[in-house]
């Protein structure tokens, strides 16, 4: 125990924490109750306590200072002549998001909404970031999303004449605006990292997304001719995705030169506030084995048209043809030696993802056994009974929330009959009977 009964680790902030920090530090150091905080959770002893909710932020001006964070590593003089590579500097210019895709937490995360920072508190912000690294990541969700903003902020920092590498995440729509590209590039932006999602139109209705297929190939060869590298995301498992769309998605990555690309797996289980308390996945068909298996390497749902193993085995495959030595070769022929250093990287770091992935799979193989039939449709009837029976590895959280918020209990849903014609399944004593 610390002096004032509370070690630190034992505090959690909630939510945006600009000015929470700032007033839980100095309660500490005046050595009074952390009770008076509002926004926080403490533990004492093996009791856990929220304090009062804090009133939502608006602004969030506030310029984070890290040397008063000790041992926090500068660059040195050294670092500087060598340009030695240090870890990524982050800054946020805006924050929260103007869209609504279906898959995403942003507007629980960021429930006051999309505010914009002032452009003064962003300058001062990059100059004292500039001592810590060269490599810069702008932490907005959408950095272009008021054009007019995002290009009175690029000049400013060409006037600054900031040499960062600046990473950036954008929307297709931000190719529709030449100047912007341009001060982009002035100012230093080299990577963009676009939310492509999916490459079948149905999906991208699903996701409630607001871009096309066509969209994106456009964005694609505009940032291409305007010389940035791409990083493409996508998400794996929805409604429409089968073996062959997930295969397909892997092919276009390459075609289309993305420099590189990250493929997460489909977590609609949680329900979303901002999204009536609905979750994208009905919750008798999700998969829950722990908190450990949510961070987006993982399947956790069934998907209608692929079983989850079978999707889950694809993901490493995906990974190692993105990143296969054939691709680095091509990187460094066009010289494009940030790009390959990248995907030697990525590639060893998914040498060890994969590990975990294999473990995981007996696990889908067991639970899916006798739910899908030959062309790899779920029957959701027998997944339903089976559910009825035992809720056993669903999401039962979600479920919960749904209680504690007072809606009404998600019900089962009356499936219109088809032909589909599943296998029986085997026997298997850890799994609830269907
Ligand atoms: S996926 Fe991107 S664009 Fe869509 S809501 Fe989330 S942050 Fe906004």
């Amino acid at each position: 125990m610390c002096r004032h009964g509370f070690c630190p680790p034992f505090i959690v902030v909630i939510g945006e924490g600009d000015e929470t920090i700032l007033e839980l530090i100095e309660t500490i150091a005046k050595g009074a109750d952390v009770k008076q905080v509002a926004g926080i959770a403490y533990r004492d002893g093996e009791q856990v306590t929220l304090t009062a909710p804090r009133s939502p932020l608006g602004q969030f001006d506030t310029i984070p200072n890290f040397s008063l964070i000790e041992g926090y590593p500068m660059m040195n003089s050294l670092n500087i002549l060598l340009q030695r590579k240090k870890p990524w500097v982050t800054v946020q210019s805006s924050r929260g998001c103007r869209y609504n895709c279906s898959f995403c937490i942003v507007n629980t995360m960021f429930p006051n909404g999309y505010r914009i920072r002032n452009i003064e508190s962003v300058i001062c912000d990059l100059r004292d970031k500039r001592k810590y690294g060269k490599d810069l990541m702008f932490v907005d969700n959408e950095f272009t999303a008021y054009p007019s903003h995002t290009k009175k902020l690029l000049r400013r920092m060409i006037k600054e004449k900031f040499d960062f590498n600046i990473f950036v995440f954008a929307r297709v729509g931000v190719v529709n605006d030449d100047e912007l590209l341009s001060l982009m590039r002035r100012a230093g932006v080299g990577y963009i990292y676009q939310g492509y999602e999916s490459i079948l139109t149905e999906n991208l209705k699903f996701f409630n997304k607001g871009q096309t297929y066509t969209q994106i190939i456009k964005a694609i060869e505009k940032l291409h001719s305007f010389g940035f590298s791409i990083m493409g995301s996508f998400i794996l498992g929805a409604e429409s995705d089968s073996l062959q769309s997930i295969r397909a998605t892997a092919d276009f990555v390459v075609e289309r030169k993305l420099a590189s690309a990250t493929f997460f797996t489909l977590w609609g289980h949680f329900p979303e506030k901002s999204k009536g308390y609905e979750t994208i996945i009905p919750w008798y068909r999700s998969i829950f084995l722990g908190w450990r298996y949510c961070n987006g390497h993982f399947v956790t749902h069934f998907p209608l048209k692929i079983p989850p193993s079978i999707l889950q085995r694809e993901i490493p495959k995906i990974y190692r043809k993105i990143y296969s030595p054939k691709q680095v070769l091509r990187a460094f022929k066009n010289g494009k030696f940030r790009e390959a250093r990248h995907k030697i990287l990525l590639r060893y770091l998914w040498h060890f993802i994969e590990k975990e992935i294999e473990a995981y799979i007996p696990f889908l193989e067991e639970i899916e056994d006798g739910l899908y039939d030959s062309n790899g449709n779920l029957c959701e009837e027998l997944l339903i009974q089976r559910v009825k029976k035992n809720p056993r590895w669903t999401f039962l959280y979600g479920n919960q929330t749904i209680q504690a918020l007072g809606l009404t209990p998600p019900e089962f849903p009356f499936l219109e009959k088809h032909d589909i014609i599943c296998h029986p399944r085997k026997k298997d004593s850890s799994l609830p009977s269907s």
